[in-house]
Formats: structure tokens, sequence, C-alpha cells
């Protein structure tokens, strides 16, 4: 081992370790708060060495030395107290590190050289104060450069030593006593420091871990994980601070949320990895539209968000939306199959729409549901005639909770007409409500605003009641038909509530059929299929209504305990066609073949009933064979209308 290695594991290793990087900056910051301590006390004892040898030391010893380290001192604690370590880089406080301690050796060297030629002047007290002046000022020193051990190393060295051979080779005992003793003393004082050191490096280290964790955490909890993206909450964060800046300096921008349009299939079909690597790639492509003017973000499930900062050339945002929907619509492989998510959209200019984060989001939500509705794979924007249909939902929302409901509801009936027999087997009810200021408003706007609102169940249970006590006037071959909103079977309440209120009614479950459709079915598989098993171990019959116009109707009418199928009457608009025709003429072999009754709805015309009878169909509703009406109409004409069927209508062909 060298004898600097020697030394260097005496004092400790801390003391010679070239700190580097964020640890440099931040020993700069605790330097500088001690500094200026330094240099003061540095002034202070030079004048009060240099007073006790006025008039014994010649001029430039005694004014001339301390002048010049006291401007020294003065320039140096100006520079320090000017400098901003927080703002410098990495590089710079390392240099600064440097020349600091380069300049404490040199300083070291220029006071105890000075020091030293003013004690061959004056009596035994005035070196007395020689050897007092070295003694504080290098302990002071050790003190105030607590954060730069080198530097302090080096003062204690050059000082120590210089005071040692003086003393020694001064000859006399006191000195040389006063010297080891100092030399003891800053021995341990440096040993001390760099223990302190070390501790000051491992809680920085620690400090810079703990800060380094924390933004780890924050990026963490604000990134979806399984794309990569900005979550729900960093747009959300994202989408305030920009309304805020935008309230200050009007600066449009545009929310768009993108919803996948066959995500669920997909993830039903192919199972919940492929969902996963579908919904991956859906972010990777929307990452593809992240600029400084878009921002992309997953909002959760299958929904997705972009914030876009309106461009100055006046670009159609629309369109914008429109080319990411097209960029996810694009086919994407799973192993060895290729599907196609595809997307729409919603979209809500700023502020237009709405001057709020949660209105906007709001308003962009229902463009969404438009889109999906009315125009899937596309855009819709929010707009004024959206506004006036809020409005008037919020007010259908208010009137559903209105006491008056019950009175101004009423379930009207549409027969359903047997075609071997010419008998109306069964009417269908379906809910009219007319309000005072409202007027009348169509059923499937009332029951998916009582839906959103939780007026359901009451809804439900009035008009089933009504519904019921009407049918009791049927005639007993006669069979009641009766919708159920997608929210009722998902409903342990509703489900229970309806048993109770038909064992009250009287009338036999076996005459009544329920009508579900597939979202009722898509909301809680499990639980629909609890609640239709309780419903048919009652009696009552459940039908699928609306075939045909879902995803996965098949998948259903296999996997359901079913007793009849409703074929969607939009199958009737192209019935003439000979496309049309035959899509309609498997649907029926479908159902033969799996022993399921099925009814056609929405029969307008003589032609298509044709059809239908040529096609071998066996229940048929529709206009044509009568409109919804109030009960008592219904069996007013109830003669008329199967007399109609027999004297208008060629006889049917029985197909069983
Ligand atoms: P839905 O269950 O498919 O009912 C059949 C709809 O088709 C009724 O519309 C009926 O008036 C109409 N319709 C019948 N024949 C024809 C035809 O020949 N041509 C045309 N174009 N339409 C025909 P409505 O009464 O407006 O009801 C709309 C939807 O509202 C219903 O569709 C059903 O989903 C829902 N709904 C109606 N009443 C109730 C109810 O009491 N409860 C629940 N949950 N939903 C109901
Ligand atoms: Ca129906
Ligand atoms: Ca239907």
């Amino acid at each position: 081992m060298s004898s600097f290695e020697r030394v260097r594991t005496l004092l400790s290793e801390e003391l010679f370790t070239r700190t580097a990087g964020r640890i440099a900056v931040r020993q700069l910051v605790e330097l500088r708060s001690q500094i200026v301590s330094l240099y003061a006390l540095l002034s202070v004892n030079a004048c009060a060495l240099a007073f006790t040898h006025l008039g014994l030391a010649p001029a430039w010893l005694t004014l001339g030395c301390p002048a010049v380290f006291v401007a020294v001192c003065a320039v140096r604690t100006l520079h320090w107290w000017r400098m901003r370590p927080e703002a410098m880089s990495e590089a710079q406080a390392e240099r600064h590190l440097r020349r600091t301690t380069i300049l404490s050796a040199v300083l070291s060297v220029g006071f105890v050289g000075w020091a030293m030629a003013l004690s061959a002047h004056g009596g035994p007290y005035e070196q007395g104060h020689v050897a007092i002046f070295i003694a504080i000022t290098v302990i002071g020193c050790i003190f105030c450069l607590t954060h730069l051990p080198l530097a302090a190393f080096g003062v204690t060295l050059i000082v120590t030593v210089a005071f040692l051979i003086h003393c020694l080779t001064s000859g006399n005992g006191v000195f040389i006593a006063i010297a080891l003793n100092t030399t003891f003393v800053t021995v341990v004082m440096v040993r001390i420091l760099a223990n302190n050191f070390r501790t000051f490096i491992t809680l920085t280290r620690s400090q810079f871990e703990a800060q380094r964790l924390a933004e780890e955490n924050a990026r963490l909890a604000l990134s979806d994980s399984l794309t990569g993206l900005p979550n729900r909450r960093a747009f959300f964060n994202e989408l305030e601070a920009m309304t805020d800046a935008s309230a200050e300096a009007e600066a449009p921008f545009a929310l768009a949320i993108f919803d996948l349009d066959r995500f669920k299939p997909i993830n039903d079909t192919y199972g919940h990895k492929a969902g996963d690597r579908v919904l991956q790639e859906t972010g990777r492509r929307l990452a593809r539209f992240t600029d400084a003017g878009v921002s992309v973000a997953r909002l959760g499930g299958d929904e997705f968000g972009a914030l876009i900062r309106l461009p100055a050339d006046g670009a159609d945002v629309t369109a914008i939306c429109d080319r990411i929907c097209e960029a996810l619509r694009a086919p994407i492989r799973l192993g060895e199959t290729l599907v196609t998510a595809g997307c729409s959209a919603g979209l809500a200019v700023y502020p237009e729409a709405g001057r709020g984060a949660a209105e906007l989001f709001d308003r962009a939500d229902y463009a969404l549901y438009h889109s999906k509705l009315n125009q899937r794979g596309h855009t819709t924007a929010f707009s004024q005639e959206h506004e006036n249909a809020i409005r008037t939902e919020r007010a259908i929302e208010a009137a559903l909770h209105s006491p008056d409901l019950a009175r101004e509801i009423e379930v009207q009936v549409q027969p359903i007409l047997d075609l071997r027999t010419n008998r109306v087997v069964m009417v269908e009810g379906l809910a009219r409500w007319t309000h005072p200021t409202l007027g009348r408003i169509a059923p499937d706007r009332f029951i998916a605003a009582a839906e959103r609102c939780g007026a359901i169940h009451r809804l439900t249970t009035t008009l089933l009641r009504r519904a019921l006590s009407d049918a009791t006037r049927l005639p007993p071959g006669i069979g009641l038909s009766f919708n159920l909103s997608s929210h009722d079977l998902a409903s342990a309440e509703t489900v229970i509530a309806i048993m109770e209120i038909v064992r009250e009614s009287g009338f036999d479950p076996r005459r009544l059929t329920l009508e579900l459709t597939e979202t009722a079915l898509m909301r809680d598989f499990e639980r629909a299929c609890d609640a239709i098993t309780l419903l048919r171990a009652l009696g009552i019959q459940i039908a699928l209504d609306d075939f045909g116009t879902g995803y996965s109707s098949l998948s259903y009418v296999h996997r359901l305990p079913l007793d009849k199928v409703k074929i969607d009457r939009s199958f009737m608009a192209d019935l003439h066609a000979p496309r049309g025709e035959r899509i309609v003429a498997t649907i029926l072999d479908f159902c033969r073949n799996l022993d399921l009754p099925c009814i056609v709805e929405g029969v307008e015309t003589e032609g298509q009933l044709r059809i239908l009878r040529r096609l071998g169909c066996r229940s048929v509703q529709g206009y044509l064979i009568g409109r919804p009406v109030r009960m008592t109409t219904l069996l007013e004409r109830l003669d008329e209308i199967e007399a109609g069927a027999v004297e208008e209508r060629p006889a049917p062909r029985l197909i069983a």
C-alpha cells in the first residue's frame, strides 16, 4: 500500500471520492450557504492579527497583505452571493467545485505564509496570537468546508504541515506542543468531516432515489399500462389545463372520443388476449397522430380520447377525426386471422359545445352516441340540434319522475296474426305517453331516458301492471307480449317485481310473453340467463326481439332457453328484392330447423304478406294487420281484423 493510500484509508475514502452529477449541484448549494461565513471569518481573523502586529511589523505585512486578503474575500463573497447553483448544469457545478478546491489551497498558502512572516516580528504574546490565529482559522475553515471535504483536507494539510515545520524549526517547546496539538485536533476533525460527508452523500442519493420513484409513480399513475398511452386521469388533467388556458386567452380546441365498434364481439370470440392485442394496436395507431397539436389517451375499455388544438389554417377537425377512424378501421392481424374493430367518434369543440371540462366531455360522448346510432365508423360533431335534443331529454327525464306519469301513460296493443288460422293469437303491448307540455313522446325515446335516469324500474312495473290489467279482457285464445328494457333483467329487484305483478294480476303466465333485445343479454349474460330461467319456470315465454339487427343474435339463439324470436321489421324493406327475400327465407328456415316459432314484424303491404305466406311464415305483425290501438278498440275490431285476413288475402299454404 502506498503511503498516499494509507493516509487515504486512515482519513476516509469519502474525502477523496470525486462527487459528480446532481450531487455536485447539491454540494454547491450547501457550500454556498457556508462560504460567506468562511470569508467573513478569514477577514476578521486577518484584521485581528494585523492589528496586534501594527507598528511591530512592516506596513506591507500589517496593512498591505490584510487589505489584499480582505479584498479577495470580498470579491469571492460577492461572487458566491450572486451564484445560483440550482440553475447550474451538472458540469458547471463540478467545474466550480474544482476551482474552489484549488483556490482554497492557494489562499491557505497565502494566509499561512503571511502569518509566519508576521511571527518573525513582535514578542511572545504576538507569536502566541499567530499560533492561535492559525489554529482557529484552520478549524473554522474545516467547518465551513464540510461540503467540500477535499478542499478542507487540502487546507488542513498545507496549514498544519507548514505550521509544524515552522514550530519544530523554532525549537520553542511551547510552540512545538501547540503545533502538535493543533495537528492532532485537525486530523480528528477531518475524519469526522469525512464521516459526515459520507452521510450527506448517502442521504442525498436516497433523496434522489425517492424523487425518481415519486416521478416514476406519478408517470405510472398517469399512463395506461396496456397501451402505454396517457390514461383517463392524464386526459382530464390536460383537458382541464386546456379549458383554463382557453378561458384566459381564447384558444379553441376540440375534444374527441373514439370508441371501437366491434371490440366486444372480437373479445368474446377470440378471447381477452386477442382483445388486448386489438387495444394495443389501436393505441399504436392513435399514437401516430400525436404531435404538438394533438394528444391522445386511453379513457378505459375500448374508448380513447383526443385533444386537438384547432389548427390556424382552419382545417376541418371532423376530417381529422375521420382520418383517425379510418386508421383504426384497418384490419388487425391476430395470428392467422385478420379482424376489423372499426371505430366511431364523437366531437365537441370549445367553446361552442361548452366551456367546462365535464361539459365538453359529456357533449363529445353524446355526439359519439349519435355516431354509433346513425353513422357508425364516422365522426359526429356536437351541434345546436344536439343541444336542443339534450334539453328535451332533460325535460323528459324530469317528467318521468313526476307523480302524474301513471295517469299520462298508457299501453296500446298491436295484433299478431297466425297465418295458418287467420286468427289473432297474441297482442304486443306498446307504451304510449302524452305529456301535457312535451306532447307525444315516442316510446324508444322515453324508455332510453328512463334507463339513463334510473326511472326504468318504476316505468316497467307501471306499464306491466297496466298491460296485464287490460289483458284480462282478452279472449282466452289471445296472449300478451310485453317488452322489457335491457336494464330490467339485470336488476334482481325488477325480476322479482315482475313475477309478483304477474301473480297478482291473475293473468295466466303461460299466455304471457316477455320480449328481450340483444342488448339486454349483452349487458350481463349470466344474470339474464338466470332471470330467464326463473321467469320460464312460472310458465312465461321468452322472445328475442329485433332478431337479426345485432351482432350475435345467432349465438344467443343457441345459448339461451328461448321460446320464440321476432324478426326485425328492417328486413321487410328489401323483401321484394330477390336477395332480401333469400335472407328472410334463410332466417325462417333457421328458426324452423331449431323448432323455434318466429314472428315477422313490420308487415305493411299485401305484397310482403304474400311473399311471407309463400315462404311459410307462421306469424306476422304490422300496420297491415293492425296498428297499435287501445285495448277497447282492438277488442271491437277483432272480428274485422280476422275477417280481413281471410277475405282479402289468399288462403294460406300451411307449412308446419
Ligand atoms: P319494438 O318492440 O320493436 O316494437 C315494434 C315497433 O314497431 C312499435 O313501435 C310499433 O308501433 C312499430 N310497428 C309495428 N308495426 C309496424 C309496421 O308495420 N311498420 C312500422 N314502420 N312500424 C311498425 P313503437 O310503439 O314506437 O315502439 C318502439 C320501441 O319502443 C319498441 O320496439 C320497443 O323497443 C320500445 N317499447 C315500446 N313499448 C315499450 C314498453 O312498454 N316497454 C319497453 N321496455 N319498451 C317498449
Ligand atoms: Ca317488441
Ligand atoms: Ca321488434
